[in-house]
């Protein structure tokens, strides 16, 4: 027999305690291995078969298919495995030791969403002894706050495959049908340096990037014109100019300026049609004022997802819950588990609100209705062929 799968509170007490912050920035950054290591001890103590899936070209990360039953339908439970980095000097307790306070548990990945998995595999405790005629799949994926890696593999790899998947990113337990997608981009303006005294010693890139900034902020407003949908609290695409760096002294003409912007098209909205609708606007600006202008995305995008507001999924999980399914601002992973061909929501406990914030917690009252819910899917999907 394998070792019995320990309960709710001390699976969440070791999640917590285990890092697995995933960033951009290399000295954050961390392997996800022994929360994957974790999850395939218990999950495989309950019958679950499992399957770590190494993210290829991201050494120290993986993803974790495990799975109750089989069957061509059946349900995914997914959830990322990594959290954000963390200011602890902000915490007033230890971001990695769970904190009982104010009937909430505190700590790193509470909502965001380690504590997901503990409820899911609480739900899924009910099930272990009964035959599922579909599958029961609980996915735990990598790097989901940073580069997506681990989504954007299973997508590649086409699994897993079931006909429902729930991400337990945490939304109070409100189905989330649509989200906005996000792209980060680079326009690096390369021009000459030289005296002030005479413009024609050089090539000033900030003369030329204060119309890349007019170009873009003109394309701005021609999208808000043209793109809209009143499901979104921020009804409209935005374009975020977030940070530009360029030139060195007063009396140097400058030689090279470099732009970051963030882009949130709205569900139906192509990045590659926007990217090169870009590119051809500041095109122009070479030639006018002598530099080179250089595009480029910072990662590969998230693309906006949308499910059909009436889709079996949906109109369930607003049944169990009692919430409307909703539009959210943030980015999930859930465009890629859709590509896979499965109709799938955004669900969880907690709220975002404290996701991604010092002292983050999920309050105790979130979790018994969410193993409720989780309990009724489960044998909604699994059981019915
Ligand atoms: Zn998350």
């Amino acid at each position: 027999m394998q070792p019995s799968t320990p309960d709710l509170l001390t699976m969440l007490t070791e999640l917590i305690a285990t890092p697995s912050v995933s960033c951009t920035a290399a000295h954050w950054d961390q392997s996800n291995l022994s929360v994957i290591g974790k999850l395939e001890t218990w999950l495989s103590g309950l019958g679950f078969k499992t399957e770590v899936m190494p993210v290829p070209g991201y050494p120290g990360k993986a993803n974790l298919i495990a799975t109750l039953g089989s069957g061509p339908g059946g349900l995914v439970l997914s959830g990322h495995t990594d959290t954000v980095p963390f200011n602890a000097e902000l915490w007033n307790s230890d971001p990695f030791k769970l904190t009982e306070k104010n009937a909430r548990f505190y700590g790193l990945g509470t909502c965001d969403m380690k504590g997901f998995f503990a409820i899911a595999i609480e739900a899924a405790r009910q099930f272990v002894d009964k035959p599922l005629q579909q599958p029961l799949i609980i996915l735990a994926t990598a790097d989901e706050e940073s580069s997506m890696s681990g989504a954007r593999a299973l997508a590649e790899a086409g699994r897993p495959k079931a006909r429902y998947a729930v991400i337990g990113e945490p939304t109070g337990m409100r189905p989330i049908y649509m989200h906005k997608g996000i792209m980060m981009e680079q326009v690096r303006v390369k021009g000459r340096s030289g005296h002030s005294s005479n413009p024609s010693l050089g090539a000033s890139a900030l003369d030329a990037m204060h119309s890349v900034l007019g170009e873009l902020i003109s394309f701005r407003k021609e999208l808000q014109r043209d793109y809209q949908n009143s499901d979104f609290a921020v009804s409209v695409p935005t374009l975020n100019l977030g940070c530009i760096h360029g030139g060195d002294n007063p009396n140097r003409i400058c030689g090279a300026c470099e732009l970051e912007y963030d882009l949130r098209p709205l569900p139906g909205m192509s990045a590659e049609n926007l990217r090169e609708a870009i590119s051809k606007r500041l095109q122009p600006l070479q030639q006018q004022f002598g530099v080179e202008i250089i595009t480029e995305p910072l990662f590969p995008g998230l693309p906006a997802f949308h499910n059909d507001k009436h889709s079996e999924l949906v109109t369930t999980a607003e049944k169990l819950t009692g919430h409307q399914a909703e539009a959210v601002a943030f980015g999930t992973e859930a465009p890629f588990l859709q590509e896979l061909g499965m109709d799938t929501i955004v669900m969880g406990p907690g709220s975002i609100d404290q996701a991604h914030q010092p002292d983050e917690y999920l309050a105790f009252d979130q979790i018994k209705p969410t193993v409720a819910v989780l309990e009724q899917l489960i044998a909604r999907y699994c059981f019915s062929s």
